[in-house]
């Protein structure tokens, strides 16, 4: 997958040490009262959405749709090895790390070592890699286990490629979210709030070590429409930047300048404050109203696996952050995995200009974190109890 760059400011550092200074302020502002998400086909998010960065290649047509980012580096695993080498396109939209992995499942290791050498040589005869580094990447290659009777992976190899974002938590929820994920070899797109992190942070740290990715979902679960016309712009920087803040300071930096506006709320002055900060808005998603309590684990499944399309983005909740919700959604998760790959689908992550690429979960052996403390709702407007231990925020 080549893409164009978007050359978008970054100016997360300089901003995040204001935010630090705005926490106190925002940590009072007012919860929303709105439902956790605006159905995702409402009015509201369609008219958020944003179209995903032009793919271009040098023969007009990708033949590695929702493939390997050349923005990633040339990496294997398990175990996991970097080469730190910019993963390099080729003319057709496909990259090296495509090129490797269109042959999987490997025979052997040294079937996958040869399937290294062979697409590295196909890239230094065009050009586009130097022979030195073509020497590291094979050697890494050889490092990994891939393709030998020490790799379990399981095969995550397709042309019709889904990303999964989980908006709100992190919750009571998150650890058997974060085990279904390991089980299945499935990287989630954590869209976490502020005041969660700060409340149990070792999900935050935990994921980032495991290769999921932390994005904003803002730091009160705000509704930055309603801050905007209470607070001005200033407010809707406010809650994005203290969620960055909020994460770094806990030792789980952003994994880069990506957010899903709470309720898919997000007007034209809001979307322009969010690019002008250099963020991404993630408004384009399937869904279905996982924040229901009465809502099963089949049924969950079933309206999103109906949905699904090459290169979507689907959304599901950690906990709404204003209802008792939850355990619906991690059984659907693991149903909407197997069903979506029975379909011929297999799974990624998202790139920072909102489009889904390839990527795979190495998972590492840490234990996952469990909530060690009580987990910020806002005032909960469905019947039900979350899971002990919780606190409302008014
Ligand atoms: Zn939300």
């Amino acid at each position: 997958m080549a893409k164009t760059v978007a050359g978008r400011l970054a100016t997360a550092a300089a901003l995040a040490v204001l935010a630090v200074a705005a926490l106190a302020g925002t940590a009072a502002a007012a919860p929303a009262a709105d439902p956790a998400a605006g159905p995702p086909g409402s009015a509201e998010a369609e008219a958020g959405a944003e179209a995903g960065t032009r793919t271009e290649t040098e023969t007009g047509t990708d033949a590695c749709p929702n493939g390997w980012s050349t923005e990633t580096t040339v990496w294997f695993g398990p175990p996991r090895v970097d080469t730190g080498i910019p993963n390099p396109g080729g003319p057709d939209g496909c990259t090296l790390l495509d090129r490797v992995w269109k042959r999987e499942p490997f025979s052997s290791h040294a079937g996958f070592v040869f399937a290294v050498r062979a697409a590295a040589d196909e890239f230094v005869t065009a050009g586009r890699l130097s022979a030195r580094d073509r020497a590291r990447i094979v050697l890494a290659a050889a490092r990994t286990h891939v393709g030998g009777p020490r790799d379990e992976s399981i095969p995550n190899t397709c042309d019709r490629r889904l990303a999964i974002q989980f908006d709100d938590g992190p919750s009571h929820y998150r650890t058997e979210t974060l085990r279904i994920l390991r089980e299945k070899q499935v990287t989630g797109v954590f869209m976490d709030t502020g005041t969660r992190v700060l409340a149990n942070p070792q999900f935050a740290r935990f994921q980032l070590a495991e290769g999921h990715e932390l994005l904003n979902h803002t730091y009160s679960h705000a509704n930055l429409n309603q801050v905007l016309t209470s607070e001005g712009p200033d407010g809707v920087r406010r809650e994005i930047l203290a969620a960055q803040a909020a994460f770094a300071s806990v030792g789980a930096p952003i994994s880069f300048q990506g957010i899903r506006p709470p309720f898919g709320a997000a007007n034209a002055q809001v979307r322009q404050i969010i690019a002008d900060m250099g963020y991404t808005a993630y408004m384009t998603r399937i869904g279905t109203d996982d924040w229901v309590p009465e809502r099963t684990a089949q049924e969950i499944s079933d309206a999103i696996v109906e949905q699904l399309y090459p290169g979507a983005i689907i959304s599901l909740h950690d906990g709404p952050y204003d209802s008792p919700a939850g355990p619906g959604t991690n059984g659907g998760l693991a149903l909407l995995i197997d069903a979506a790959r029975e379909r011929g689908y297999c799974f990624g992550t998202v790139d920072r200009h909102g489009d889904v690429v390839a990527d795979r979960l190495v998972p590492t052996k840490r234990p996952i974190p469990v909530v060690e403390n009580p987990v910020p709702y806002a005032p909960l407007i469905f019947p039900g109890e979350p899971p002990e231990p919780y606190v409302i925020l008014d």
